[in-house]
Parts: structure tokens; sequence; C-alpha cells
């Protein structure tokens, strides 16, 4: 949930930055770019327009100059004026009729002049009506004081020109064509009603005129000049503007087209966000997944730690970085003592809780930089990385065994375990991964097998001793399948006197092929571990049973393996070998060690009754060596127990052996039980044992382990 929060957190930053931002940006520059192009389009179009509407209307003024200046000549050159005007006395009537009214009528030319050579006023008409003293009016004064009257040179011309604050169209012409006597000024005012007429023509709306000093009061105005450059009028007007009128009439489209773009880019947006959101929440999901898997495959489900190929993976990372910077790194292999019996009382719920509870335990006693690791079952491993000393490592398998030899308060109720620690450390003792793991493993194996609770450092021959014993393992297969070299030997048991054989104890023997004789106390361990313990065992009965039938009345004592005594259908086999070979489990005494009913107490306490059940008689081998567990005679049925022979022969040695041995024989003659003494090899020894109470002698004093060839021998 919080992930996916941040996701869309994260996610939604990023889309505004990579997609919503550029897309406003594009959209932004396009509007721009567009609106700009067509401000400038239509203000350039209307400029253009304004300026061609003024080149019109100038064309249009200079042509109504030449037409004004045609109509002018049109009686300038007629000869009858010229005529006219030479005979000596001017008839005036004629003159109003063909010049004045004609002119007015004709053109409406508002005031005609005719000047002598001395530019005075001959004649002169407004709107066509004479006028009597023409020198003495306003209008035609302002017409000779005009620029175009006073430079007049050639034979006609024509200007515009300020008459009296109007602006006027004005021409002048020779009248006649030499050596001119009088000349025709023709005048007509620029006023409105001639603009009228213009904008008739033009299609120009608003035409008038304002004053040279009036403030500009239409959108366009140009000044109208004469020749001479001097200002006449401004000619104003409402220009046509073809630029706006285009954006009329495509503003409201672009306006649409734009929203629509709009509205399809939100649109478009909106998809891209939700495809791109279920993308990267389907990315992310495939990343978890993705991850997970990983995990699992490197990790231990139980616990959650690296498993073996994580472990591995770290080992070699290690002594890689180990060989480049010259530092130790050391691996600790751990076993938990008790977890298959623990497994097996409790059930595997209990088992679990357990390794985890472990897991728990070594996660919090290690470095960051360490890593532990399941490996196996009940097998945990740590790899120590960047270690100064071996004091360093030994303290922390010392932590460990310290740690797990606490109790566990699993869901079932209270447990112990204890665990046995291999290490290793290189590159003392090599580089190799599965050199290390190796070694790690035979440290181990000598740790169990030297009474567990215990850390081993590797050592040279422990690797030596595990070649051995692998070999010999081999070869006691092969001896197996015909029995070869194997021999049951035959020590006595005697009475406490020694002077009488109550029994005898089965012992075997192995003459290697090559190595010779091998001790039991050398490959019973091998045997045990590689389960030829059980077919071995069970052939030593069957040879025990043979003996008895040789010698009836023999009571053969027979050891037996915890492996045997722990192996499903025990008592039914001893029970079944027992009747196929003809035996009394009357006379045959088993012995077991008293670890077998530490393990299990319940379960062996249940095998040694069904055994006696079977008529077997049991022993209590070793006593004393192990968990001195007194306490545990009372409530196992034993008939016998053997005192282990270090008591024997610390008789003399240590000064409360004595008193040991005397409240072991107190204590079993309390419960009924027969006390035999092992390992009696000197008179002093038998008289002590005899003086503490045994019952039984037995050791070198009398005989060694002899064949049983030489039993009959022996026993007369
Ligand atoms: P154990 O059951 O305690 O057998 C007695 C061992 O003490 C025998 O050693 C015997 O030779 C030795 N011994 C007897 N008297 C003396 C003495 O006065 N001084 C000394 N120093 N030793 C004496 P062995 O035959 O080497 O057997 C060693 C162990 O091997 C046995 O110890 C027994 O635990 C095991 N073992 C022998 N045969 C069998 C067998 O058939 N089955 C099984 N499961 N274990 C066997
Ligand atoms: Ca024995
Ligand atoms: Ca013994």
């Amino acid at each position: 949930m919080i992930n996916s929060v941040k996701l869309s957190a994260g996610f939604r930053r990023s889309f505004i930055r990579e997609v919503l931002l550029p897309l406003v940006a594009i959209l932004l520059l396009t509007f721009i770019g567009a609106g700009t192009a067509l401000f400038l389009g239509t203000t350039l179009t209307n400029q253009e327009a304004k300026a061609q509407q003024q080149r019109m209307i100038e064309a249009s003024f200079s042509q109504s100059l030449a037409e004004h200046q045609r109509q002018l000549r049109s009686l300038s050159r007629w000869e009858p004026l010229e005529t006219h005007l030479s005979t000596a006395q001017a008839d005036l009537r004629w003159l109003n009729d063909n010049v004045g009214h004609w002119l007015y009528d004709m053109f409406g030319h508002q005031l005609i002049m005719v000047l002598d050579s001395d530019n005075h006023p001959v004649q002169a008409w407004r709107n066509g009506e004479p006028l009597d003293a023409p020198a003495a009016d306003p209008v035609v004064q302002a017409v000779l004081s005009s620029a175009l009257l006073r430079r007049h040179t050639q034979q006609e011309e024509a200007d515009f020109a300020r008459v009296e604050g109007r602006a006027a169209a004005l021409a002048i012409g020779d009248i006649g064509r030499d050596a001119a006597q009088f000349r025709l000024v023709g005048l007509k005012f620029l006023d409105d009603g001639y603009l009228a007429g213009l904008s008739d023509r033009s299609q120009l709306k608003g035409l008038h005129f304002s004053d040279l000093s009036a403030p500009p009061d239409a959108p366009a105005r140009f000044l109208l000049t004469s020749q001479q450059g001097e200002g006449v009028g401004y000619i104003n007007w409402d220009p046509m503007r073809p630029g706006a009128q285009m954006l009329r009439a495509i503003g409201p489209s672009t306006g649409v087209a734009v929203l629509v773009v709009m509205l399809l880019c939100f649109y478009m947006v909106r998809r891209l966000w939700t495809s791109s959101l279920n993308l990267s929440q389907s990315m992310l999901k495939l990343g978890a997944s993705e991850a997970q898997a990983l995990h699992l495959a490197f990790h231990d489900v139980l616990t959650g730690l690296p498993n073996r190929a994580l472990v591995e993976e770290r080992l070699t990372q290690a002594l890689a970085q180990a060989t480049r910077h010259e530092q130790r790194v050391a691996l600790l292999l751990i076993d938990l003592d008790r977890f298959k019996n623990i497994n097996d009382t409790h059930g595997h719920h209990a088992g679990d809780e357990l390794i985890i509870a472990v897991a728990q335990r070594l996660s919090a006693l290690v470095r960051a930089s360490d890593t532990v690791g399941r490996i196996g079952g009940d097998e945990f491993i740590v790899v120590m990385s960047e270690v100064d000393n071996i004091g360093q490592v030994q303290a922390l398998a010392q932590r460990i065994l310290d740690t797990l030899s606490q109790p566990f308060a699993l869901s079932g109720g209270e447990v112990w375990s204890g665990a046995s620690i291999g290490l290793v450390l290189a590159p003392k003792d090599g580089l190799d991964r599965l050199e290390l793991v190796r070694k790690a493993d035979i440290a181990l194996y000598e740790a169990k097998s030297s009474g567990r609770g215990k850390y081993r450092q590797f050592e040279r021959v422990m690797d030596e001793s595990i070649r051995t014993r692998q070999n010999i393992a081999a070869d006691l297969r092969v001896a197996l399948q015909s029995y070869s070299g194997l021999a049951v030997w035959y020590q006595p048991l005697m009475d406490i006197d020694g002077k009488n054989m109550v029994g005898v104890e089965a012992l075997l023997r192995w003459d290697h092929p090559t190595r010779g004789a091998i001790a039991p106390g050398d490959f019973i361990a091998i045997a045990e571990e590689t389960g030829l313990i059980i077919p071995l065992g069970e052939w030593v009965l069957r040879e025990a049973c043979l003996t008895q039938q040789r010698f009836p009345d023999l009571m053969v004592a027979v050891n037996v393996s915890p492996v045997q005594f722990r192996a499903t259908g025990f008592v039914a086999r001893m029970t079944e070998i027992v009747r196929e070979s003809g035996g009394d489990p009357q006379r045959i005494e088993l012995e077991i060690t008293e670890g077998v009913l530490i393990e299990d107490e319940h379960e062996a306490r249940a095998i040694i009754i069904a055994l006696r059940e079977a008529g077997f008689r049991i022993a209590l081998d070793d006593f004393g060596t192990g968990y001195s567990s007194l306490n545990y005679l009372s409530t196992f049925p034993v008939d016998k127990i053997k005192i282990d022979r270090s008591f024997t022969q610390s008789l003399g040695v240590a000064d409360n052996s004595v008193a040991i041995i005397e409240s072991v024989v107190k204590l079993g003659h309390a419960m009924g039980l027969t006390v035999t003494a092992e390992g009696v090899e000197t008179p002093g020894q038998m008289s002590a044992l005899a003086d503490a109470g045994c019952n039984q002698l037995q050791g070198y004093l009398f005989s060694k382990a002899i064949p049983f060839e030489r039993l009959g021998d022996w026993m007369r």
C-alpha cells in the first residue's frame, strides 16, 4: 500500500515532467506562433490595403487635377476667346456666357479669372457670376498670391493649393498659342462634395478633409501637397481592413479548432496517464514478483535466512576479497545436537519452531558483514569475513554454543537442543569453497564424535582420519559380504572370587586384509555412521546363539549399538534371530549404553520392556561414563550394571574411586541389580572391588577375549 502511494507520487511527478509539461509547452508554442502569424498577417494585410487605398486616392486626385486642367484648356485654346479678347472692347455678355457661366455650369469651376500679362485680373467669375471689382475679392487675392501664379512660366499648369484656408485644385493656361496677352485661371475647391464623388467611385468610406492644424480624426489620413511640397490639407477616410475581415471570418472557426485540439490533447493525456500508470504498475508488480522469486531462490522459506546457494555465493565473494586484501575468512558449520530427537518427540511443528528460534539467535550474534545461512534440516552456516585473528572466531563459536544451549520456549513447552560447530579458516585451511566446506564438515564431525556441545577447528590430521575412515567403511562393507576376516571372540566374566566363569562377552574382531587386526574401538563407530552396524550386530548375535548351542549353559553378553537400538523393528529382529539360530534369550544379555536412555527416555523404556518380555536380560554397559544417570536407573528395568573400566583402573589412583564404586554398588543392590566391574587387571583391583561389594569381574587379570575354538579349553 505504502509502496503504491509512493509509486503514484513518483509516477505523477515523472508523468508531469516527461509528458504533460512538454505537451503544454508545445501547445503554447503552437498557439503563440499561430497567433503571432495571424496578428502579423492581419496587420500587414491591413497596412498594405491602407497604402493601396492611399495610392488610389492620390491617383484619383492627380487624375482630377489633370481633368481640371483639360477643362480649362478646352477654353484657353479656343480661338474665338483670344480673338474676342484681342478686339478692343470686350463684350462682357459674350464672356459671361462662354467663359464664366460655361465653366461653372459645365465643370463646376468655382472661380474663373482672365488675367492680363501683368497678372491683373481683367475679368473674374465666382460661381458663374461676374465680379464687379475682382481685385477686391479675397478669394481672387488669395489665388493671385498663390505660389502657382507667382511662378507661372509654362503655357499651362495645374496644382493643388490652399486658398482662404480651403484646399483647391488650381489650373492656369495661356489664352491663344503664341505670345499670349491673356491667361485663364480656373479654381475648384476640393470640398466634401468633391470627395463624395470620389467616394462613390472608389467605394472608400468616410472620406473628408481636415485642416492642417486639426488633430487626426479618422483611422487613416494623408497630407495632400502641392508640387512645391506645401501642405494643402489632410484627406481622411475609414480604411478597408481585409486582414481584420479575414480574422472575423476565420476567427470563430479557428477558436473552435483550438478548443477541439485542446480537448483532444486533454483526452490523449488522460488515456496516456491511465495506460502508463497501468504499465508502470504492472511493471512494478512484475518487478516485485521477480524480486520475490529471486528471494525465494536464494533464501530458506522457513527462516528467511540465505540458503546454500546464496551462502556459497557470499563465501565465494568473501574468499575473492580475502585473496585481494590478504584478509582471513572463517566458516562455521553448526549442527543442532538434539534436533532429530525434538522433532520425533515434539513433532515437526516444534522442530520448525526450534529452527526459526535458532535462526533468530544466530542472526543476533553475528556482525552485519557476516552471513548466517541455513543449509540443511538442522545445519546452519556462518561466513565471517574480515577476520583479524582466530580468537575472534573462537569467541563467536563459544558464544553460539552458549546461546544455543539455553532452553528454547516453544509453544509445546521448553526444549534443550545444544549444538556442535566445525570451523575452518581461510586461507590457512584453503581458499577453495568446496574444500573449505568439506573441511568444516570434518571438523563438525570431530566435534560431534568428541561428545557434542563443542566446537572444533579443522586440523590436518582430521582430514587424514576421515580419509582412513572412508576407506575402512568401504572395506568393512566388502568384509560383511562374506564375513571374511570378521570373527566373534569371547571374554570370560568371572564370579567375585575370580575362580568360576559365569559367562562370556561376545566381542567383535576384524582382521583387515592389509591393515591387520583393527580394534573395535576404531571400526565400530564407522560401522555406526554407515549403518553397517545393523547387519554386523545381527551377525554377532547369530554367532553368539551358535556358540550357545555348542555350550548350552553358557551365558553370553552381546553388545548393542545405540544405532541398532533405535532402528525400527529392533526388538522383533532380535527375537527372530535368536529363534532362527536356536539361541536362548534367557541366557543372552544385551549390553546397552546409558546414552540410549537419555536420547529418548520414553521410547527407550518401551524397548527395554519389550526386550525383557521377549526374555532377554539387559545390562547397562560402561556405567558412569555418560550422563551418570543414577536417577534414571530406577525407572529402567535392567538386570545388571557394568561399572566402566575407567573406574576400576582409577582404584588406588584417585582418592574417591572406592567411595564412588561403593555407592554405585549400593544403589545397584538396592534395586536388585547385579553389579559387574570391567577392566580388572590386577589382584589389588580385584580385592578392592570385592570389598566394595561387586558381584562379577571381567578383565585381563582373568583373560582377554579368546576365539570360539579356544573357549572349550579355557572353560575346562
Ligand atoms: P566394551 O563393551 O566395554 O567391551 C570391553 C572392552 O574392554 C573390550 O575391548 C575388551 O577387550 C576390553 N577389556 C577387557 N578387559 C580389559 C582390561 O583388563 N583392561 C583393558 N584395558 N581393557 C579390557 P574391545 O574388544 O576392543 O571392544 C571395545 C568396545 O567395542 C567394546 O567395549 C564395545 O563397546 C565395542 N564392541 C566390541 N564388540 C562389539 C559388538 O559386537 N557390537 C557392538 N555394538 N560393540 C562392540
Ligand atoms: Ca560391553
Ligand atoms: Ca564396557
